[in-house]
């Protein structure tokens, strides 16, 4: 690391649970977020400022207008474009040591294979259970560790699946697909805007300490926030034996 970059990121360096090593694990690392919305955009923002070395960005939307209230990573000229290439240009301007990827199709199969396989972090920033449980799959069958966040109206959750460890319990263990659960979504139920940072910014903060190995994670701990009565309630939770994604997992 040269002197420029100490000076850069000084303040991690800085930082006893973190130091030169877990800032050089940041630049080798490749951190894959789902989604470009109000969890991703902040995500991506604290990762690329960290100097996570690469980062793939998916989303198969474009930018929307309703998507300003709360989307950090865009602005006004951005209507129209596609998410996470207009999300690729900001990062990269704000720290060309990275490395960006744009994915515009929505990842699925071998896509979504190749992605999780090749990522070191994995960032659930999604806003469906399909998508949730396809990349926790994904993630149980390659042991990658999944950082999962929601937010609707004025509740949060974020949670770890740290899916390199053998005993740790995987999404479907906490939220088995029955097949049932409609989607919320933010178009028709709102969401409080800073409610995304707060999350976003928290999964950024999961998938760092995943990389460096430094402190405690959410793994096995889903934390519930209520923004509105301003309220953290925490829920344990173990693998499920019976579990139908992870019970084979060797
Ligand atoms: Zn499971």
């Amino acid at each position: 690391m040269d002197d420029e970059r100490l000076l850069r990121y000084s303040r991690h360096i800085l930082l006893d649970a973190f130091g030169f090593e877990a800032q050089e694990r940041f630049a080798r690392a490749h951190a894959l977020i789902i989604g470009v919305g109000g969890l991703g955009s902040p995500a991506a923002l604290y990762l690329a400022a960290a100097g996570v070395g690469r980062i793939t960005l998916a989303d198969g939307d474009d930018v929307d207008l309703t998507n300003l209230q709360r989307q950090i990573l865009f602005r006004e000229a951005d209507v129209g474009s596609p998410k996470a290439r207009v999300a690729c240009t900001t990062l990269s301007l704000l720290n060309q040591d990275v490395s960006v990827a744009a994915m515009i199709d929505r990842l699925a199969g071998d896509a979504l294979e190749n992605a999780v396989a090749s990522a070191d972090v994995v960032l659930d920033c999604s806003d469906n259970f399909a998508t949730r449980h396809a990349l926790n799959r994904a993630c149980v069958a390659h042991g990658k560790p999944l950082v999962s966040g929601a937010a609707i109206r004025f509740a949060g959750q974020i949670c770890v699946f740290d899916l390199r460890l053998r005993d740790a319990p995987c999404y479907e263990c906490l939220f088995p697909d029955t097949g049932e659960a409609g989607d919320e979504n933010c178009a028709t139920m709102g969401v409080f805007a800073p409610l995304a940072g707060t999350i976003g910014a928290m999964q950024a903060g999961e998938a760092l300490k995943c990389l460096a190995g430094a402190g405690t994670s959410l793994c096995g701990r889903l934390q519930l926030y209520d923004a509105l009565a301003a309220r953290w309630q925490e829920i344990g939770f173990e693998r499920d034996p019976a579990c139908p994604v992870c019970s084979q997992r060797t």
